[in-house]
């Protein structure tokens, strides 16, 4: 069959068609079977072809599909704004619905700007981010994002461009070990700040444990709290970048529980939908919300199918079944499960560098040299040899890595959904050690 769409990872590889998904398994039409070992993106929480959420699809559908959001209000909307404002700490309590983590980003990020201008502060406008990021691929989200392999063809296009370092342990720019370091690495905020003046800032924004620009890099445990006070300190809004952490990945519904702080705004994405529809939202605390609400009224964003009632629908089954089934509560000790495994083959293979992350959002970074943590060339394509050697097994795992040369190196996600079982875990493991035999 002739397939033409421009969404292949290269225009002329052939991928395999898909047949069918079942739990954290997926088969193709040739019946190769895979074991989805990242959630495709991070994104299929509780695995693939739950009959609970396909029938909620076909309730909602039975009703109504769309409506416009100006025109009208929905159960399913209303009942997932309150589902997210219950699961969430604080007072998070507004959720503005899009259909993708870029959105999300994007309306966070509108947000907090209109916030101030609400409250009669028309300069801080600006959005202060770190390098070792990434926050999405619409050109606002693109700015912020500190992923060079894919923001540098843009730069034109870009307003901004990241300011800070990530907290990246592994490779600390000053080689110190957290937390006697001082967390010399959030200071940085307070510099950037200083330099260029609190008044034309709106808001800080990060991800709890960095993705697909680093390979779920972990901030050590105080390095969020330092974060919240800096912002707090010079009057900037704290946007928790939750897309891949949100809805248990890592162990609690936010990650940034986890760091004891709440943000004043929240982006959503991914496990929010499981992948059974596009919906994101932005999530915003009441502190956030007065302002608007005493002004404007409208958060000054929106697309043509935001708070659709099919994906509302969705996605409210998909927390209800993370609820019912307390699969969030069982992701740290699975997560340990998986991480210990996985620290079994890094005496083995010499190429892995490091092995990191929170829950069941774990990457590995790959080196040249483990004792000086040289990164491979970066024209050595490593991290997709891998990934393609891992498939040819039968184990689907995602590529990280910023591109940032002599910065960061090759590196994988490895966040299965967070139903797995001890066994497929095990299962994942051996592929993934069979992948590292056939490399080295
Ligand atoms: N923010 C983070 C932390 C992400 O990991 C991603 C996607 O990988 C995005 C934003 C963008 O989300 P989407 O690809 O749904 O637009």
């Amino acid at each position: 069959m002739e397939r033409t769409y421009l969404i292949k990872p290269s225009l002329d590889d052939t991928l395999p068609m898909i047949d069918y998904g079942k739990g954290v398994y997926l088969y193709d039409r040739e019946g190769k079977k895979y074991l989805d070992g990242a959630s495709g993106a991070v994104t299929a929480n509780i695995g693939h072809g739950v009959s609970e959420i396909l029938e909620a699809m076909q309730e909602q559908a039975k009703k109504i599909s769309f409506v416009y959001r100006s025109q009208f209000t929905s159960e399913a909307a209303e009942k997932l704004a309150e589902k997210i404002s219950s699961l969430t700490p604080g007072d998070l309590n507004w959720c503005f619905f899009v259909n993708s983590g870029s959105e999300a980003v994007e309306t966070a990020m509108k947000m907090a700007i209109q916030y101030w201008q609400e409250k009669g502060i028309q300069t801080k406008t600006k959005v202060l981010s770190r390098w070792v990021s990434y926050h999405g691929i619409t050109l606002g989200a693109l700015s912020l994002s500190g992923h060079t392999g894919r923001r540098a063809r843009f730069v034109p296009l870009l307003e901004d461009f990241p300011v800070i370092n990530p907290p990246y342990c592994y490779r600390c720019p000053y080689s110190l070990r957290a937390p006697s370091c001082g967390f010399l690495c959030a200071q940085e905020l307070e510099h950037a700040i200083k330099r260029i003046g609190a008044q034309h800032i709106a808001a800080f924004i990060a991800e709890p444990v960095i993705g697909a620009a680093g390979g779920a890099i972990t901030a050590p445990k105080d390095y969020f709290k330092v974060i919240k006070k800096i912002c707090d300190e010079n009057d900037i809004l704290f946007i928790a970048d939750e897309v891949m952490t949100g809805f248990g990945r890592t162990g609690s519904m936010l990650a940034m529980e986890q760091y004891e702080v709440i943000p004043d705004i929240v982006a959503l994405g991914k496990g929010m939908g499981a992948g059974y529809a596009p919906i994101a939202a932005a999530l915003a605390s009441e502190k956030v919300i007065e302002p608007i609400l005493a002004g404007t009224k409208v958060v000054m964003s929106g697309h043509t199918l935001s708070a659709n009632p099919q994906s509302c629908a969705v996605s409210l089954a998909v927390l209800e079944y993370l609820e019912k089934n307390k699969i969030v509560s069982e992701v740290e000790s699975k997560g340990e499960y998986l991480m210990n495994l996985l620290l079994q083959l890094k005496n083995q293979y010499s190429f892995i560098g490091d092995i990191r992350g929170k829950g069941l959002l774990l990457g590995i970074e790959f080196v040249e040299d483990a004792a000086n943590k040289t990164p491979f060339p970066r024209n050595a394509q490593i991290t997709q040899t891998i990934i393609a050697l891992a498939k040819e097994k039968g184990l689907l795992v995602y590529p990280a890595g910023a591109g940032i040369d002599g910065v960061n190196g090759d590196s994988i996600i490895v966040s299965p959904p967070l139903t797995i079982t001890k066994s497929e875990i095990e299962e994942l493991v051996s592929l993934l050690a069979e992948t590292f035999e056939g490399f080295s």
